[in-house]
């Protein structure tokens, strides 16, 4: 689960993964401002953690992200490509994360490079490159803009900290 990462002047920043943003809380960088009702993390000493939802850094940093690219996340690619398999007229769920690249051959996980694609399209590209396997895509795979990933709302407790 990604959680939504605050300046400190409350303006939404960028997006982490949890555990970045408990390690931030731990070493007080970030205060917690929204947490899960229904899940806590428990250490392997027993002690128990809210799982963080919207953190704040004390400190102002600058807005590095403001009009960039958004961080790649599983979450944020199945919002670009609407959870459709990308392969023109294709309409099946895309249920499997594709390397246009494949890794084995150093393809990166990034926008330009990771499209979605159905298990039956994902199985038939394999390891080939799209023209190889004879596959085009509906669009070519672009970095959105971050403005456009959060505006997703990808976790109903970050709308109150959303710009409208
Ligand atoms: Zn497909």
């Amino acid at each position: 689960m990604s959680v939504l990462l605050l300046n400190a002047s409350y303006e939404p920043l960028t997006v982490i993964s949890w555990r970045r943003a408990i390690v931030l809380v731990l070493e007080g960088e970030c205060e917690l401002l929204e947490q899960s009702e229904d899940r806590t993390i428990r250490t392997c000493g027993g002690a128990e953690f809210p799982f963080p939802v919207v953190v704040r850094l004390f400190n102002m940093v600058k807005a590095f992200r403001r009009g960039g690219k958004a961080p790649w996340t599983r979450s944020a690619l199945r919002a670009r490509d609407e959870n459709t398999c990308q392969v023109a007229g294709c309409h099946a769920n895309g249920s499997t994360v594709d390397h246009i690249v494949p890794r084995c051959r150093g393809g990166d996980t990034t926008w330009e490079n990771t499209v979605l694609m159905c298990k039956l399209h994902n199985q038939r590209k394999g390891s080939r490159s799209l023209a190889g396997a004879g596959l085009t895509l509906k669009r070519p795979p672009r970095a959105p803009a971050f403005s456009a990933v959060l505006k997703t709302k990808a976790h109903p407790q970050w709308v109150a900290w959303l710009p409208a």
